[in-house]
């Protein structure tokens, strides 16, 4: 495979998205309350569609099933293991935590997940919920049954930000913010709290506060972070994480970069156009770098600001 595998968003409507995933990337969209965008996706709840011809008639489902080997360095993971999403939040999403893959295993069959988010674009004074504030489980239980959102830890972000948010951390996007998210791909989610709001039949949806409390802190952990940023004329790049599972990195490209992995790469196109590997690439494109390119320098050409992330196992 000489060609970079481009792949087809897959988008879904969710009750607090809106319209930024046309008005900022050109997506054509319904006209709903579209919330995320599955960019890079093999989930079963949303497989994104191969897009090209060598690979017609494959989803990333398939794909990775298939060529694993070949396309994905052997990966042992039996399921595609990262999803990258780009999500507009429009109002607060329901507070939430993970469990890690060792209590998701045991209790849900499925993986656990570790998520991170750069943040493409927020509003003045947009902030996310990030950690609590209880020191034990008994001022967490009564905070949350008395709505007493002096429980939760908020933190202001703004466009350019990273933030960690390993597998036991609570959290969640609140109004206004527009972000490019990886995580293990797993859907396994315990919500905390949800502001009291109801569904289309008028239900609250559930909570599941019981698993919650197997995995949450007291107090709450400290996640550390830190970017590390390379600037030359060419280029910038800064890398916020590496895990067991994906090291992040963004690059603003003012004229070529390099890049060089291991295994295999997610990339997206965040602004501008270039070329890779004398292909066009140009905002809102979302590719893989297979493994046939691993261990090359690749050059990255042109005017463009990418995410890309690579496997880690
Ligand atoms: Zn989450």
């Amino acid at each position: 495979m000489k060609e970079i595998i481009r792949l087809k968003p897959v988008f879904k409507e969710r009750i607090w998205g809106g319209q930024k995933l046309k008005s900022y990337f050109g997506y054509h969209i319904p006209d709903k309350n579209i919330g995320e965008c599955w960019a890079i996706s093999a989930h079963k709840n949303g497989a994104c569609d191969i897009l090209n011809d060598h690979y017609k008639d494959e989803n990333l489902l398939s794909l990775y099933e298939k060529h694993k080997n070949e396309l994905f360095a052997n990966d042992p993971s039996p399921v595609f293991p990262l999803l990258v999403k780009i999500l507009d939040a429009n109002q607060q999403l329901s507070v939430q935590i993970h469990p890690d893959d060792a209590y998701a295993l045991e209790h849900e069959k499925d993986l656990g997940k570790t998520e991170c988010w750069y943040v493409i674009d927020a509003k003045d004074q947009a902030n996310i919920i990030y950690g609590h504030t209880a020191k034990t489980k008994e001022e967490f239980l009564n905070k949350v049954k008395n709505n007493d959102l002096s429980l939760w830890s908020y933190q202001n972000i703004k466009p350019h930000d990273f933030i960690y948010v390993p597998a036991t951390t609570i959290h969640a996007i609140n109004e206004g913010t527009f972000i490019y998210e990886v995580q293990e791909s797993s859907d396994t989610t315990y919500r905390l709290y949800d502001y009291d709001r109801r569904d289309d039949q008028g239900n609250p949806r559930d909570l599941h506060l019981d698993k919650a409390l197997d995995i949450i802190n007291f107090p709450a952990n400290k996640v550390i972070q830190e970017t590390k940023e390379e600037k030359n004329d060419a280029f910038e790049m800064y890398h916020y994480v590496t895990n067991q599972y994906f090291n992040v990195n963004r690059y603003v490209i003012k004229s070529k970069a390099t890049i060089n992995f291991d295994t295999y790469a997610l990339v997206s196109v965040l602004n501008g156009q270039g070329t890779i590997l004398g292909q066009t690439i140009k905002k809102g494109e979302h590719f893989i770098l297979p493994s046939t390119f691993k261990q090359q320098d690749i050059d990255i050409v042109g005017h463009l600001e990418i995410m890309v992330t690579l496997r880690v196992y």
